[in-house]
């Protein structure tokens, strides 16, 4: 003895995803928000903290937190369910609408946490790439979906890493095609104003993701939630582990929701004009191509793009990430649009980067 025996066959060749999250100085990998929650946030939550009880289990279902949202979007308790961050709650939509014998159609380039999940519950996933634009080849999921045998789609809006919407009328002809689960991940809609959560009205299989972790500023206290139909949000309770959000993560969210229509209001447009403004710089720059974006980060290609990565990291304490070995995203970058002093320092700093690579020899 002293050996273990293999674990779940599924688990061999997976790699454990890696947000490769470095120490840097400039931070501008995550797509996180780089200002913390604003003092007076603070100071309610830690005001609110004071009468809170640690030994007791939390709300499982965090309805006090769920009614603020609801009321946010203009829907009910029932329409709603929160999660330990999207991230489990996407692995819930997974282990609910995929699993062994089920089949998820991926649109890549995209998130891959996506296709990890799938991997992971033995879902069979279909790959339908993007354009040469990055938008969805509507037609061919349209198509796919004609099939029948389709369970679950999972559509990004804004698409991370490459930035761009999906149209409405492309996410209504994939919700009228069939009745396949319609995943529309919205992690980052708060800086696009362009959220399709009115068509829930109309459209039992749409399920809605969004995130307390970019706009709001909360990366690090772990809270998302899904809007969808009373049907698909009861099947959730199902799989959801029951305390996964703590009381402590419900009451800061509920704090920070509160500040929706002020600072988080104000922080959300002064990022959209940051990142107007990196945009056209970027766009200025020699070597430099950059798509245009409606989240809060934007997707840049240069020649010798890991190379570049890594100067900007050891030479410039600039870290940003490296997507050049992902299908589809050759010598591709992703940046987060920073604070002013943050854009700038990675603006000099890639500059500076690209002016030494040019007059390196190549090979
Ligand atoms: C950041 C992100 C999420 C969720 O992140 P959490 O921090 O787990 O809430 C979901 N989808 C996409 C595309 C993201 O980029």
């Amino acid at each position: 003895m002293g050996s273990v025996r293999d674990s779940n066959e599924r688990l061999s060749g997976l790699e454990p995803y890696d947000p490769k999250y470095l120490p840097a100085e400039v931070m501008l990998s995550a797509n996180e928000s780089p200002f913390d929650i604003a003092p007076e946030t603070r100071e309610r939550v830690e005001a609110r903290l004071g009468e809170l009880a640690f030994n007791r289990y939390p709300d499982p279902l965090a309805n006090g937190l769920r009614d603020g949202i609801a009321a946010s979007c203009g829907l009910e308790r029932g329409n709603v369910l929160v999660g330990n961050g999207g991230d489990e709650l996407l692995f819930d939509v997974f282990l609910a609408y995929g699993g062994p014998g089920r089949t998820f159609i991926n649109l890549p380039p995209t998130f891959s946490v996506y296709a990890y999940n799938a991997h992971l519950t033995g879902t069979g996933i279909v790959d339908i790439p993007r354009l040469d634009d990055f938008s969805v080849d509507v037609d061919a999921v349209v198509a796919r979906l004609s099939e029948g045998d389709i369970d679950l789609v999972v559509l990004t809006s804004p698409n991370n890493p490459t930035g761009n919407l999906i149209s409405e009328v492309g996410c209504r002809r994939l919700l009228e095609a069939s009745d396949a689960l319609i995943l529309l991940d919205e992690a980052y809609i708060e800086f696009a104003d362009a959220s399709l959560v009115s068509l829930l009205a109309e459209h039992e299989n749409l399920l809605i993701l969004r995130t307390f972790s970019k706009a709001f500023s909360l990366a690090g206290v772990r809270v998302g939630y899904l809007l969808g139909s009373r049907k698909v949000i009861d099947e959730f309770t199902k799989v959801r582990q029951p305390y996964s959000v703590d009381a402590v993560s419900q009451l800061i969210a509920s704090c920070v929701l509160e500040d929706r229509d002020t600072v988080v209001h104000e922080r959300v447009a002064g990022t959209v004009a940051r990142r107007e403004e990196l945009f056209r710089r970027l766009q200025d720059m020699e070597g430099v191509e950059v798509w245009p974006s409606a989240a809060n980060f934007l997707l840049i290609r240069v020649a010798n793009a890991h190379g570049v990565w890594q100067e900007l990291y050891e030479g410039h304490s600039v870290l940003v990430r490296d997507f050049s070995s992902s299908a589809g995203l050759s010598d591709c970058l992703r940046v987060t649009v920073g604070t002013e002093e943050e854009n700038a320092a990675f603006l000099s700093a890639l500059e500076k980067v690209l002016g030494t690579q040019a007059v390196r020899p190549s090979g």
